[in-house]
């Protein structure tokens, strides 16, 4: 198998990964294009190494500085860089690992194109998931889900949604598990950077803290596994070993339990449906790990699971609105505007005054988009 791969994001920490996955996979696969946001230094350093035919940065300025420094690369920018990538038909497989709703677009251009997608970008199935999944079920595409919990789920159904039961996300609980709302009301930006199990970007790392990671992955989970809510549970696992689990309806429960490392789900997304040794991540030992601890989520401290599963339920544009505002604060917080527990305050007061669209066309869900995130700047002046 050579497989031709278009990475989005690919200075970023999925993207980083990936291209270890690919390194450790010799031979495996041929990179057509690198999208990268404004680290252009590491970007040259992977067109040197990777040598794909077209790159994309962030923005025209940054295009013309990095076209000026590298030979027999096209150079593209911004979100129409993003979407010539995803759209060409070299592609075999796209991974969509920026952050943000800039993961849309691009999606739909590589599933209107037939190319499957490994995808590591949730916002796109929490603000449109509809749309994606309707979609992808139309071009019979394959939208496999790089997300540990989710790829721990396709992998315990073997991509059959049938004779499920309930399906059942873990999360570690990050760094505020044991925390008092007190100390959580003071947790600083360095003390909620620092996750106990995972090392990701900043802004899913404040989510993880927040428990709204896990929240906007029961969305996730609803439009990847076409599940009813209340067939999604949450638990709390400190340990990260046991990343997803599924019931069937005789009762019997499934799980997918690794390392914590996303080398595993990425290599499982981007290989997909053939399995390779890859990049060591080590072998997991129970008996090392001794136990495995479950416990229920605390929706006091942790409120913004439960905001994220109303949003779901309440179905049209909530989800958008809930993914664009929570965005938002995030940033205020890493900014130090704000403090971490501001984030669900200024969630719920969004979503309360939302004016829902049932059933939204892109266009709907962009203005909600734009709308959501304006709301949260007035917010921030208003208290100020
Ligand atoms: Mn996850």
């Amino acid at each position: 198998m050579t497989r031709t791969i278009s990475i989005l994001g690919s200075t970023g920490s999925i993207g980083k990964q990936a291209l270890e996955v690919i390194d450790g996979l010799p031979g495996k696969f041929s990179i057509f294009a690198l999208a990268a946001g404004n680290n252009i230094e590491l970007l040259k350093q992977q067109i040197t190494k990777y040598k794909p035919q077209v790159v994309s940065v962030g923005t025209e300025e940054l295009a013309l500085e990095l076209e000026k420094e590298v030979k027999n690369v096209k150079v593209l920018q911004g979100q129409e860089g993003l979407k010539q990538i995803a759209g060409d038909s070299q592609n075999e497989v796209l991974l969509v690992a920026v952050t943000g709703l800039n993961g849309l677009e691009p999606t739909i251009y590589a599933i209107e194109n037939g190319i499957d997608i490994a995808l590591a970008n949730k916002e796109t199935l929490v603000s449109a998931g509809s749309i994606v999944t309707g979609l992808a079920k139309e071009k019979n595409v394959n939208i496999i889900p790089v997300d540990s919990e989710h790829s721990a789920i396709y992998q315990c159904i073997g991509g059959k949604n049938s004779a499920i039961n309930k399906i059942i996300l873990t999360a570690s609980g990050g760094p505020f598990r044991t925390s008092s709302i007190k100390q959580i009301n003071n947790a600083d930006v360095e003390t909620t950077l620092a996750h106990p199990k995972w090392s990701m970007g900043s802004k899913i790392t404040v989510d993880s803290a927040t428990l709204m990671n896990k929240g906007l992955e029961v969305i996730e989970a609803h439009w990847l596994f076409s599940l009813d809510y209340k067939d999604i549970e949450v638990i709390i696992h400190p340990q990260s070993i046991v990343h997803g689990a599924v019931e069937f309806i005789d009762g019997s429960v499934i799980s997918q339990m690794g390392l914590p490392s996303m080398h595993i789900p990425i290599q499982f997304a981007i290989t997909y449906p053939e399995k390779f040794t890859g990049i060591k991540t080590g072998s997991l030992d129970l008996t090392q790990i001794s136990r495995l601890d479950f416990e229920k989520p605390d929706l006091n401290r942790f409120p913004c699971l439960e905001m994220a599963y109303e949003a779901g339920k309440n179905g049209g544009t909530y989800p958008a609105a809930l993914n664009a505002v929570n965005e938002e604060a995030v940033y205020a917080f890493l900014k130090g505007k704000i403090k971490l527990t501001d984030i669900a305050k200024i969630v719920s007061k969004a979503l309360e005054q939302h004016e829902n669209i049932p059933d939204p066309s892109f266009k709907d869900i962009m203005e909600v988009d734009k709308y959501s995130r304006k709301i949260v700047s007035e917010y921030l002046l208003s208290k100020l």
